[in-house]
């Protein structure tokens, strides 16, 4: 079989913090045209691991989610970023926690992957390897930054926001996930929920690409991202493997979204939080963008 005759599938999300009552028209018509971007990419044979980190690093830059430039302060003022990335064929995976001022955490993310012999860098090491190898650096941040400090989130009737991610399957049959945030509204500074952890925030093996957004504290507790792609290895099906985390997130007291893809080009997008900003597309699935129902 040639790569041509594969299938491919992806999966992107902006966020399980969508709140009803809210236009998020601008956000479903940018998630619509990086989804059909992705499509041509992955049918164009390129790798999952490049598309989703290209995905989101666009989700990143454009401002209209909490991650990247969109990101909030923190409860010192400042804004810490965390994101991580995994490659399911070679199960590498990389993550910066606590990044301050870089324009694409997941990029950076991929670095430490790519360049280190570790997993994760936080505050100031990520700052320094990231500086080290020349990624782009957010040289005036309250230029940069679309929220002010100060800013609620109650405050934020006319902006979009919430934490990002893509999963996908390339043509070749390799998944890939990616996710990156700001974080939550008036965290901790140095607090650090799901989004950079390699397994409760996002993971990618064999079987499945999973990418989680929501209170990440709960995912943690939970188990995240990993427990569903346990669950599903072991022979539990995609949809109850997910429910399962969402029911335990639930029942901790926070709500939570997944996107998830398979090796088969399944795609799954459930939420229980109001709604979540998502998108999909693959050989067979046409291009979908939907934040509510
Ligand atoms: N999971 C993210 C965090 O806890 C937040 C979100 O997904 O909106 O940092």
């Amino acid at each position: 079989m040639s790569d041509s005759d594969r299938n491919y599938a992806l999966a992107l999300h902006g966020g399980a913090g969508a709140v009803a009552g809210r236009d998020y028209a601008a956000v479903e018509k940018h998630l619509a045209g990086l989804a059909g971007t992705c499509e041509s990419w992955l049918a164009d044979g390129r790798s999952a691991l490049d598309v989703v980190e290209r995905a989101v690093a666009e989700l990143e830059t454009s401002g209209l989610y909490v991650a990247g430039r969109g990101s909030a302060p923190n409860s010192a003022g400042y804004v810490e970023l965390d994101a991580s990335i995994m490659d399911g064929r070679s199960r590498k995976a990389g993550a910066v926690a606590a990044l301050r001022d870089f324009i694409s955490p997941v990029q950076v993310a991929r670095g430490v992957m790519e360049k280190t012999p570790h997993v994760m860098l936080a505050g100031k090491g990520a700052v320094e390897f990231a500086r080290s190898h020349q990624f782009a650096e957010v040289t005036s941040p309250n230029d940069y930054y679309v929220l002010p400090v100060g800013v609620t989130r109650d405050d934020l009737s006319d902006i979009a926001h919430g934490t990002v991610g893509a999963v996908a399957l390339d043509t070749s049959g390799a998944l890939a996930a990616a996710t990156s945030t700001g974080g939550t509204f008036g965290k901790l500074e140095g607090r650090i929920g799901d989004t950079p952890l390699v397994g409760p925030g996002t993971w990618a093996d064999d079987n499945v690409a999973i990418s989680c957004t929501g209170t990440g504290e709960h995912i943690i507790r939970a188990g995240g991202a990993a427990s569903i792609a346990f669950r599903f290895r072991s022979g539990i099906s995609l949809p109850d493997a997910i429910r399962e985390m969402l029911d335990e997130v639930k029942r901790l007291g926070g709500d939570a979204g997944v996107i998830a893809v398979t090796s088969s080009g399944d795609i799954a997008m459930p939420y229980n939080s109001e709604g979540m900003k998502r998108a999909c597309v693959s050989t067979s699935t046409p291009l979908t963008v939907a934040t509510f129902g």
